[in-house]
């Protein structure tokens, strides 16, 4: 990429129109953001909430609309060669016990100006913010070189990035950035831990439970391998800004039958990952130390199927990246915030994965995180946005690809 950080020229009056547009959309996105709240959408259930992404997309005005196979909602602003793609995802978790919440999930409630609602700090802000950065972009109409394609994302609760790898290498999309509207509080995010699900099998052979000194139990063989996995910890890959991975045994499973000594054992494993791991360098160091205990490590397939019915199942594997401190899109970033807000944005790295795993760990594209949303508040029954951060983060996202063409001049 091009790239020039002198040639960044922002004047005032275009940050002053910014605001306006933004202020003028502050009821709409807000109204959408409510909409979206009162519609469930967990994770291969997103079909509502992808029809109410598309119908405002068309209502701001995009070139395009469209989805794809996995049933992401897309809308294109601009018909430049090079694609800044936004992405913010549809999906929530799932609420375990509503009455801890004190308003109802799926009702949404303003109080000041908190916003209340599941999902709205993960992520439906980001998808709020997201599309009204474009529906600003789109009065502007100062871009040549760039389209923006803006991605209501699916999935991604339960397989982050399944949904933007089905859109790039199913779809045919081919980004030269991504924006992340995660939870980042405004400030810039270049990268995160990655994550992987590792099992390890044990083998027995089953008997009545009558008899047992005729079988192997293989819930027995399993004792001393849990052990050795946990005490790996303090000696995987560390990394100078993530720290060290880690690992811990979640899951135990086993034949469902009480009075037989059973013939298998299976432990699930969650581990956290440096950037630069990979399945086959996890799956050996594992391997290397529950071999000799008799037992077998291997990454499980993942089963993921999209609202369209789409099968995408793949290696519960979600590799880790960081993009470098000066790399161009962070620059960019920077430069973005400083226009606008006059003083130098903070930057850092997420604690939980998101749909960059895929765009940065798998497909290397260039890679940044910046949202409305409070990270305390995601997955809690406080779930809420702040709806003047709101407002801001849609005049980053309005911004950002003018910079972005400015900085990295035309090709
Ligand atoms: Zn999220």
């Amino acid at each position: 990429m091009v790239f020039n950080l002198m040639n960044a020229n922002v004047d005032q009056d275009l940050i002053e129109k910014i605001k306006q547009l933004a202020d003028f959309y502050r009821k709409p996105m807000t109204d959408f953001l409510g909409d979206l709240i009162r519609i469930q959408s967990y994770t291969g259930q997103e079909k509502p909430a992808v029809e109410r992404t598309l119908l405002e997309l068309q209502s701001i005005g995009c070139d395009e609309v469209w989805t794809d196979q996995a049933g992401n909602a897309l809308g294109r602003i601009g018909n430049g060669k090079r694609t800044i793609l936004f992405n913010a995802h549809l999906d929530t978790n799932e609420v375990s016990d509503s009455s801890n919440w004190p308003h109802p999930p799926l009702d949404p409630v303003i109080e000041g100006n908190i916003l209340y609602g599941l999902g709205a700090s993960d992520c439906k802000a980001g998808v709020a913010a997201i599309v009204y950065g474009a529906a600003i972009l789109k009065r502007l109409n100062l871009l040549n070189d760039i389209s923006v394609v803006v991605m209501g994302a699916t999935l991604e609760e339960d397989a982050e990035g399944f949904g933007l790898r089905s859109l790039i290498e199913r779809d045919g999309l081919k980004p030269d950035c991504v924006l992340l509207a995660e939870a980042t509080n405004l400030t810039i995010r270049r990268g995160h831990r990655g994550r992987c699900e590792v099992h390890v099998r044990t083998q027995g052979k089953s008997v009545h439970a009558s008899t047992p000194h005729l079988g192997e139990n293989a819930i027995l063989k399993m004792a001393p391998v849990i052990e050795a996995v946990e005490s790996m910890n303090g000696s995987l890959p560390a990394h100078p800004i993530f720290g060290n991975g880690t690992q811990v045994v979640t899951l135990v499973n086993g034949p469902h039958t009480p009075n037989s000594v059973p013939d298998w054992c299976e432990i699930a494993i969650d581990r956290r990952l440096v950037p630069g791991e990979t399945q086959e360098s996890i799956v050996e160091s594992i391997q290397t130390v529950v071999e000799p205990l008799g037992a077998k490590a291997f990454i499980p397939i993942q089963p993921v199927l999209s609202h369209t019915g789409l099968q995408l199942d793949g290696p519960s594997f979600y590799p880790g990246w960081l993009m470098e401190e000066y790399d161009p899109v962070i620059e960019i970033g920077r430069a973005t915030y400083q226009a606008i807000w006059k003083k130098p944005a903070v930057v850092d790295v997420w604690k939980f994965s998101t749909d960059g795993t895929y765009s940065a760990g798998v497909a290397k594209i260039p890679t940044m995180g910046f949202g409305p949303q409070e990270e305390p508040y995601v997955h809690t029954a406080q779930d809420q946005v702040n709806l003047d951060k709101l407002v801001d983060a849609a005049m980053f996202y309005a911004l950002y690809p003018i910079i972005y063409e400015q900085m990295t001049g035309a090709k």
